[in-house]
């Protein structure tokens, strides 16, 4: 085998794995992704999923018809197990161990719970397709068993407590919100909005820390216009399945608790020998390889990227991994062909977050900042340029046009397996 191409095996079909991928595209190598699902999701649309607004196949998109037309490339349905970066070597549940002369580390991150007492059992994350289509049952489930027994309202079953005041936290508040005050309540004309609350709890002391005041401001604004009711300074102590209890001791009657409140890198980080940065991120150097192994690029929410710019570690975000994604793959591609590598440098499109209908708000590097309309057409262009396909993006534009002009929710509907 001494005149094989060389194999450049990716970890994960997130922004940064299929960034990579595709940047290999002509590459002189044999490129092997492997995913644990056999699509990649769009994680910014999570909660519009969640809410009925979109269907999966908005959020999911097939890896394999990703990949297709990239005659180098070969993709498995596989979960990686471990990571042996001295043997050069991954191991998997249900695939045999793959060698390789380049390893792509991008298997994101995963959620958090701070250890709070329940809530690995109770809460219902948003990372995942499958949790955004569980919460969406759930909620359904649960109106549902309201309208059938209506004394389990009063016990706080349409009740929903989001937690955490960052950008997922709040985009699902708000279009929980919609959802609650405009599908749900023409669904159910006896429940009054009252009956159904979506209550926001933030530890810190105001919502958006990452956003300058007049943003977080706005957006505080925009959630109590929606009837959202934000509770800052507040802990989540405990979680059941009916009851969320604060640590002041308040104790929230809600069926339904979402967990938006934080994240840490991938578990299989913690198995490879390495220096972990804050929240489990794997520390990298200029040009995305970790230092001790430079065969080894780590990206995305898996990777503590420090800006050249700022000297600050790039935020997790789908415009961080992807455009680490690509950087990797023009790198390895360079590499392969003896060519010179320059550092990462990233393009910074400004922070940004949508609250609801006509209601976002946008911070560019420089400080402007735009809110409104302005703001979500704003994060429209961006999350465009982040879909995979064109196809995506031309179904994204249609979705999004009906979602502004009518509250129409299409996704509403429960399928049971039989
Ligand atoms: C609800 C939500 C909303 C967001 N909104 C925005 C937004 O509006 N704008 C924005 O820019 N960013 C947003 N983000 C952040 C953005 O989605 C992430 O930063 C981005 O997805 C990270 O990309 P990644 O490729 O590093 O990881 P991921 O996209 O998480 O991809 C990791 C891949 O690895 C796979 N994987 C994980 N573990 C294993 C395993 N053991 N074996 C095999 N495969 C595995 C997963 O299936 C997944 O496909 C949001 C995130 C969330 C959760």
């Amino acid at each position: 085998m001494a005149d094989a191409r060389p194999r450049v095996l990716i970890l994960g079909g997130g922004f940064a794995g299929v960034g990579t991928a595709k940047q290999l595209k002509d590459a002189d190598a044999d490129v092997v992704l492997v995913d644990r699902h056999d699509y990649h999701t769009f994680q910014p649309l999570l909660y519009q999923l969640a809410t009925g607004l979109l269907e999966n196949t908005a959020v999911g998109h097939s890896l394999r018809d990703l990949l297709q037309g990239q005659d180098n490339t070969t993709f498995h349905k596989a979960t990686v197990t471990s990571v042996d970066l001295g043997m050069r070597e991954v191991q998997f549940a249900e695939l045999a161990p793959i060698t390789y002369d380049y390893l792509v580390f991008g298997l994101g991150a995963e959620v958090n719970y701070f250890g709070t007492e329940g809530a690995e059992e109770h809460a219902f994350p948003m990372y995942t397709l499958p949790h955004a289509m569980r919460l969406k049952d759930h909620l359904l489930e649960r109106w549902e068993a309201a309208d059938r027994d209506p004394s389990l309202i009063e016990d706080g079953a349409l009740n929903v407590v989001v937690v955490g005041g960052g950008p997922t936290g709040v985009e699902t508040a708000g279009a929980l919100a919609e959802l609650y005050r405009h599908a749900f309540a023409k669904d159910y004309p006896s429940v009054t909005a009252d009956q159904a609350r979506v209550t926001l709890v933030e530890a810190g002391p105001e919502l958006f820390a990452m956003f300058k005041p007049k943003l977080r401001d706005y957006a505080a604004k925009a959630l109590t216009e929606r009837s959202v009711e934000v509770k800052t300074g507040a802990l989540v102590a405990s979680v059941s399945p009916t009851r969320v209890t604060l640590k002041s001791g308040e104790e929230l009657k809600a069926h339904t608790l979402v967990w938006g409140a934080g994240l840490q890198g991938n578990r299989l980080v913690e198995t490879l020998g390495l220096e972990l940065q804050r929240g489990n991120r794997i520390g990298v150097g200029p040009d995305l390889a970790v230092p001790e192994h430079p065969e080894v690029y780590v990206l995305g929410d898996a990777a503590a990227i420090v800006d050249e710019k700022t000297e600050q570690v790039l935020p997790q975000l789908g415009s961080v991994a992807l455009q680490s994604g690509e950087h990797a793959g023009e790198t390895i591609a360079s590499r392969i062909a003896g060519k010179e590598t320059k550092p990462f440098k990233y393009k910074d499109k400004g922070t940004m977050a949508t609250i609801g209908r006509g209601a976002a708000v946008v911070q560019m590097l420089g400080g402007r900042t735009m809110t409104g309309k302005k703001a979500q057409a704003s994060w429209g262009v961006v999350h465009l340029a982040l879909l995979p396909t064109n196809e995506d993006r031309a179904k994204a534009v249609v979705d999004w046009a009906g979602a502004t002009f009518t509250h129409q929710r299409a996704g509403r509907i429960t399928v049971e397996s039989e």
